[in-house]
This record gives C-alpha cells, structure tokens and sequence, in this order.
C-alpha cells in the first residue's frame, strides 16, 4: 500500500465513521408495508399526463420577460429528461407532465439565469406545487406558484461557462473537496479503512450514466474531482491496467447530486449514494486477494434480490453500505433493506404476443419515491416466462424501441436468465423463437382454365408456407401451384372450356400464328389423331418443363391424357416469366381468353 498526505483522507475517515454510528430510530423502523410500495409505484407508473398551461416567466421586476428560451425538463421520478420547454414573449409554451411526478425546470443560457424549479403538477389547469416550500416534498402545505422568475446576467457567458451551468461537483458538501479513495478490508461490521494516493496508480474512474460519462480528475492530494449534473444517477467505474491494482474491486458505485439550496446558501449540493441516500464517504476498493473474511467482498456483495411479485430476482449489486445491509427476504414483497431505506425490484410486462414479452425490470428507492438506474455493472435478472417456448433472443430497447444492447441469456423451461449492463435504463424485449400452427392445404388438379394446387402446409401463425408438415422445405406461394393443364380436345374443341383445336384449321379464319396448318408437327401429333395439346404458341398453359417453378414433383398433363404436351418453343426462359406472371397474377383464365382471341 502506498501513502500519500493524508490529511484530507483522515478527513474522508472521520465522516464515514461518524456515518456508521448506528441509528436505533431508523434501524427500529418496520420495512414499507405492500400498501406504501404499492403507492409508490402507482406513483412512478402513473399513467394520467397533465398540461402545464399559461406559465408566467417574468423578470425579477414582475413584468413578462420579453426573450426566447430554451429550457431543460428533467423527471425525476422516472429519472429522464422530458423533452426541452421554450419561452416566448414571457409565457412558457403548453407542456405535457405525467401527473404527481417530479420535475426540475432549468436553464443554461449564455444571457439568463434561473434559480432551478422544483414542482409538481396534479391537474391541467390547476398552478403546480412548488416541491421546495416544504420539508416533504410531496406535501400538500407546498405553495403554488403562477410564475418563473430569470434574471439577465451581468455578464453573457462563454461557451465553456455555459457547459459548467447547472453542474454540481462530485464532493460532500459546496466545498469542492471531491472524493478520496480508499481500501475497505475487514468485514461489514468490523470495517479497516486505509488511505490509496490515487496519484501513485496507473488508473482513471469515471462517472457514467444513459447521458454522459464524466471522467475524474485527481487532485495533488488524490481526491477525484468531476461535476455532475443534478439528481441524475452515476455509476462510478473504474479501469486500470495498473499491476497493483489488478486485485482490487471496487465496492460503491452508485452516485447522485442533490442541490439543497432549500436548505440555506451553505448547504448547496451534496453528493450521496442512491441505495441509502447518505452523503457518500469516498470511493472504496477491496483487495480480492485478502483471505476470506477479510477482503470485504463477500460482505458487499448481495445474494440475488428478489423482485416484489417474487417471479425474478436480480444479482450483481456491490456496494459498501455501512448497516442494514441484510435482503429482508421475510418481508412482503423482499425488500433489500438498507440503513432506513428500502430498495425495491419490481418487473412489469408492458406487451405480450406469441412472438414476444416487452418487460420493464426497475430498481426503485422507496425513500425518494423514485426509480433508482443502474446504470452500469454486470447485473443478471432472473425471471420466469409464461411458457417454456424456446428464447431466441433477448435485448434492450430504448423509449423509441431502438435496440441498444444485445444480451446474453440462459433458458431452462420457464425460467430465463439475462445478462445486462444496466437495470431501469431501457425495457427488455425477449423473442420467443416462432413455433408454426400447420393446416394442411389439399392439393387439386388443374384444368384447362384453372391452376391446381399442390398439397402443402400453411402456418396459421406467420403465413409461410411449407412443402412438408414437419415445416422443413419452405416454399413460396407460386411454388403451390401447378400450372393449367392443356386443353382436352375433341371434335375440334376442348370438352371443358370450348376452346377450339387450332390444329384443324378453318379455311375463313387462318391462324395468322401458324404458317402451316395444313402441315402440324408430326412429332406432335394429338390424342387419337383429333387433337393437339399444346399449340406452339408460348402461352401454352403446361409445360412438363423443368424450368417451370414448382413443376419438379407434379405432372402437368392431366389426369387420363396421355399426350405429354409440347411447348414448341425453345426458349424455355419466356415460357417460364409468363408462367410464373400467370401464376403470382392468379391470371390464367386471362392468358387463356388470349389465347383464345388470338385463335
Ligand atoms: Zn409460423
Ligand atoms: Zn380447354
């Protein structure tokens, strides 16, 4: 272990112990009951939308602030930006919230600022609730509010200022002291806690979530410095390719920024880990090399936490926490019970078909009322499906369905287990591979003037078509039919459409087509010496050629004709475009009519 100047170490030492002075009152309190959780998430799934209407913005004079302005909407509930709001001629355009949930109203312009607003919105029409006025958030004692006050700057802001406005640094209080890191060995309840110089490694940590990653700087004493924007929730990770630090993991990892300007001016923002909602102490890693009970990662490292309908369960949450870290498996609903807080998986099937379940699995803080992101690890969901039809993909889409992370599963009957990189980013969808529902198709013969079916299978389902009824040989709609027969002439014309036998001609009427009538193809010669199946013409209706889609297993001729009928034509490629247009047409009674006209 290296060393360093401690001083502001011994600093980070003191706050966690202070912290882990245990707290009877809140240790005492009985877990949320089915009814609070059931509140809270009738609260985060609401889904009633409400439209902010006629919102006043005003100079601090009062009067209508005659500018355009883009503002950012965050949802804090459901931890997302809602998309931005403008202001023109001092009104906020028409906005659509979902009811009951969070907002922080912000802006970052180089000419105004704002003090950000904190509220919530029950009813169009109704003034929103200003979350600020009153200890409890949610208190119906918070005062309305009917306008938003911004005020110019002295100065207009450079781009580079522009990007810092609104950030909060990743510290414990407004002092910028940022975040020293430490080795945690030990156990949970007998914790060693020493100084890591950060300086001294090969290794960079990061701040990372669905909208930024945030890279850390180290400061000359090894605190890490970075800046976070609000109420946003961070995964802090670490990658190093340094040898000494190839042991170690890293035990905290999950990070916000609350601004608590309600609080006074001192307290402006303070840094906190989103399982418990205390001020976090520092970055804490483990040496996996320590003996068993003394690297502190077993003791970090949570059995899989249940989901409240107990159909799945989700693992790979590592945390430092200081107490109450037992999963209260006793309790309704499983609840991962931490310090005073309560930390609950919840998983909903948002669409349900044959081909597929969209599920939404979300981690949600029941002390903030809010869903709590991971949103980087390496987590695992179990769930159990309502089949046992076989997966045969698993990913995560975004709020638009795009796809944004593949991931690797499990199956055995019901049960499924997915690997995942976040929990509560993005929904879930799982592909069932399709299983056909056949109905056999009786094949029929064709005729003269309408195309026969070869037997084949039909998936009810998806509408593919199969040669077979194990549904091995797909095959395409026109591979289904089978050509029309030739015409069965006698006396001249055929006995089941009329058509006349062009190979007896009339004198009155010559086939301007057939430049020998008197003279047909003796190599061709019709059933009995009467008639000619086939007629040279390339139109013929049925072949026996190879080139004929589907004809391979089926006869063309007839059934009790015993002429196999010429094409008469060389060029088997025409014949087979006009058959194949015939038969995707579904036209050969109007090739037929042709024929027949031009006879
Ligand atoms: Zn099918
Ligand atoms: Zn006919």
């Amino acid at each position: 272990m290296k060393t360093g100047k401690r001083i502001k170490g011994l600093m980070a030492c003191l706050l966690v112990t202070t912290l882990m002075i245990p707290n009877v009152a809140y240790g005492s309190q009985p877990p949320y009951s089915d009814k609070a959780i059931q509140r809270v998430m009738g609260k985060i799934y609401e889904p009633t939308t409400v439209d902010l209407t006629g919102m006043k913005v005003v100079d601090q004079a009062g009067a209508p602030l005659n500018a355009e302005l883009k503002f950012m909407l965050f949802d804090t509930t459901i931890q997302e930006y809602s998309p931005e709001v403008h202001a023109n001629n001092g009104v906020l355009d028409t906005t659509t919230l979902i009811k009951g949930h969070h907002y922080i109203l912000s802006l970052a312009d180089a000419n105004y600022e704002m003090k950000n607003k904190y509220f919530t919105l029950d009813a169009t029409g109704e003034l929103p609730k200003d979350d600020k006025t009153n200890k409890n958030s949610d208190s119906p004692e918070r005062e309305s509010f009917d306008s938003i006050t911004v005020t110019k700057r002295e100065q207009t802001l450079t781009e580079e200022e522009l990007k810092k406005v609104n950030r909060i640094p990743f510290c414990d209080d407004n002092n910028g002291a940022g975040k020293f890191v430490s080795e945690l060995s030990g156990t949970v309840d007998m914790p060693d806690m020493a100084d890591m110089y950060i300086n001294d490694y090969d290794v960079k940590f990061k701040l990372v979530n669905q909208y930024e990653t945030v890279e850390l700087t180290v400061d000359e004493f090894g605190f890490l410095q970075g800046d976070m924007i609000e109420d946003l929730n961070y995964a802090v990770v670490m990658e190093t390719t340094d040898p000494e630090l190839q042991n170690y993991v890293l035990l905290q990892d999950l990070v916000t920024s609350k601004n608590h300007q309600e609080q006074g001016e001192n307290v402006l923002t303070r840094t906190y880990t989103h399982y418990t909602c205390n001020p976090i102490g520092g970055i804490y890693l483990a040496d996996s090399s320590y003996e068993e009970g003394q690297s502190m990662i077993e003791d970090c490292t949570y059995a899989p936490l249940p989901s409240y309908s107990k159909k799945s369960t989700l693992d790979g949450i590592r945390v430092f926490i200081d107490r109450g870290r037992k999963i209260n498996t006793d309790m309704p609903g499983a609840l991962f019970k931490v310090f005073r807080d309560e930390f609950v998986f919840n998983e909903r099937v948002l669409e349900e078909t044959d081909e597929k379940l969209v599920m939404d699995f979300d981690t949600i803080n029941m002390h903030r009322d809010e869903i709590c992101k991971l949103p980087h690890g390496d987590y695992t969901i179990t769930t159990t499906l309502p089949t046992e039809n076989e997966v045969q993909a698993v990913y995560n889409v975004d709020r638009a369905g795009n796809k944004v992370e593949d991931c690797t599963f499990t199956q055995e009957g019901s049960n499924l287990s997915i690997e995942t990189t976040s929990v509560s980013l993005y929904n879930t969808v799982i592909e069932f591979k399709h299983v056909h529902e056949f109905e056999k198709i009786d094949g029929t013969e064709p005729t003269c003037t309408t195309t026969g079916v070869n037997e084949h299978w039909k998936c009810t389902s998806c509408g593919k078509l199969f040669a077979d009824e194990q549904g091995e040989n797909e095959i395409s709609l026109e591979d289904t039919v089978r050509p029309l027969a030739p015409h069965k002439y006698e006396d001249g014309k055929c006995v089941v459409c009329g058509a006349s036998d062009p190979s007896i001609t009339d004198p009155e009427n010559p086939d301007p087509e057939n430049p020998d009538p008197e003279n047909p193809d003796p190599e061709n010669p019709g059933e009995g010496g009467t008639s000619t199946p086939g007629s040279g013409n390339i139109s013929t209706p049925g072949s026996g050629n190879a080139s004929t889609p589907g004809a391979g297993n089926v006869s063309a001729s007839k059934k009790g004709a015993t002429a196999v009928p010429a094409t008469g034509d060389n060029n088997p490629f025409a014949l087979w475009t006009i058959l194949a247009f015939a038969s995707i047409a579904g036209i050969g009674s109007v090739v037929v009519t042709k024929k027949r006209k031009s006879n």
